[in-house]
């Protein structure tokens, strides 16, 4: 082996780092000038006219003629190329499978997302994704698409470097390596990540389309997670399991919590909490909604108090993260617009002053988390379409 060539080194890294630096402007701008790239990216002009000849020739950008108002000509101005390739995204929840299909510009071509059984074994919901996911894959490649990869989102403890589930419990399904088996299955490259990253980043990348620079996604359900999008970028902790927001302490003496703990958020306003609220053990939210929409005032106090404590939660979040957008999802989607507005005022009230005009308490009106595993696979590439580039003659 020849020892590595550091200036041969650096000049990759600076490469990779435009070109990545490039296609997120495209990304965030829609479209951009030839002419005004260099100036842009803060390289010479050499450089930003050969970054973009690769990418055109990677066919990862395209050229397109657009008329400006008042031009006579039309001019040339840089896209990414919706063709650049496609993205297959993943979610396997307790009563349903999605998968999705975009192209290299996030757009939806394909999807599905069949109930499943939850009494189903543990081998044959895998075995249902993975037919998912082939059909997935032969309809893209039908459309003369080049696959980039697979994401796949799951609710739980999971290794997301490893590309491992450690632990699902709504599932209960415990150390299962996707990465490893899906990468052998189909031959391409698997990220995976919990459910409650995959929503925020999902959130982030087409309701919010990257404008948050903050962003807290709460997958409220049976269990609650955040999914923190911090200075941009998905934050996962030293051993990548943070977000466990569902057990931030707030009651002292509170509730007992299925961590062995007590007092934790999730008992005072996830699914356990409406549950013990209202006396009933397999709560229907739809019903619920349905109740509170005639105005049943005994549901209306329950509601209040599940609003209070989570504009509780969510101020000391404000005031630790200094957040522009607080995202609600997950399980308790029916009934979060009855939620809202008592939440927000806790939050006005609670929070500090400074940080508080700066936040948004927003709902989701679907669910994120099967765009953001499809847009893991896009992200991978944006950060590094060096590989994509090599392929070339
Ligand atoms: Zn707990």
């Amino acid at each position: 082996m020849q020892p590595i060539n550091d200036k041969k080194a650096d000049q990759l890294t600076v490469r990779r780092l435009n070109m990545s630096a490039f296609l997120k402007l495209l990304r965030d701008r829609g479209t951009l000038a030839r002419a005004d790239l260099a100036k842009e990216l803060g390289t010479t002009r050499n450089t930003a006219s050969n970054i973009v000849t690769e990418l055109l020739k990677a066919g990862l950008v395209v050229e397109t003629e657009y008329r400006r108002e008042g031009a006579g000509r039309p001019g040339l101005l840089l896209e990414l190329a919706p063709n650049g390739g496609f993205a297959i995204g993943a979610e396997i929840d307790i009563n349903r499978i999605s998968v999705i299909v975009v192209d290299f510009k996030g757009n939806i071509l394909w999807e599905e997302s069949p109930q499943i059984r939850p009494s189903l074994p543990q081998k044959e919901i895998i075995a249902m994704a993975e037919q998912l996911v082939q059909t997935a894959l032969d309809w893209g490649k039908a459309e003369n698409l080049k696959p980039l990869g697979i994401g796949l989102g799951l609710a739980g403890l999971v290794d997301a470097e490893a590309g491992s589930l450690i632990y699902a419990p709504t599932l209960n399904w415990n150390d299962i390596p996707f990465k490893s088996m899906w990468e052998s299955t189909f031959g391409l490259t698997v990220y995976l990540d919990n459910e409650a990253n995959t929503a925020a980043l999902g959130y982030y990348a087409y309701a919010d389309r990257f404008t948050a620079r903050n962003l807290a996604y709460l997958s409220i359900g049976a269990g609650m997670a955040a999914g923190l999008i911090l200075d941009r970028k998905i934050f996962r902790g030293s051993g990548g399991f943070a977000g466990q927001a569902g057990h931030m302490k707030i009651r002292p003496d509170g509730e007992p919590c299925t961590c062995g703990d007590r007092g934790c958020w999730v008992t005072e306003v996830g699914l356990p909490a409406f549950e013990r609220k209202t006396g009933q053990p397999h709560i229907d939210l739809e019903e619920v909604a349905r109740l509170l929409r005639t105005g049943d005032s005994e549901l209306g106090a329950v509601i209040d108090e599940i609003s209070e404590m989570l504009g509780l939660g969510i101020a000391n979040l404000v005031n630790l993260f200094n957040l522009d957008c607080v995202v609600l999802g997950g399980a308790i989607r029916p009934i979060l617009p009855f939620i809202l507005e008592k939440t927000r005022t806790t939050v006005d009230q609670r929070a500090l002053k400074h940080l508080r005009d700066n936040v948004k308490v927003k709902i989701s009106g679907r669910d994120d988390s099967v765009f953001g595993a499809a847009y893991l696979v896009l992200e991978a590439v944006l950060n590094n379409p060096v590989p994509l580039t090599r392929s070339l003659p």
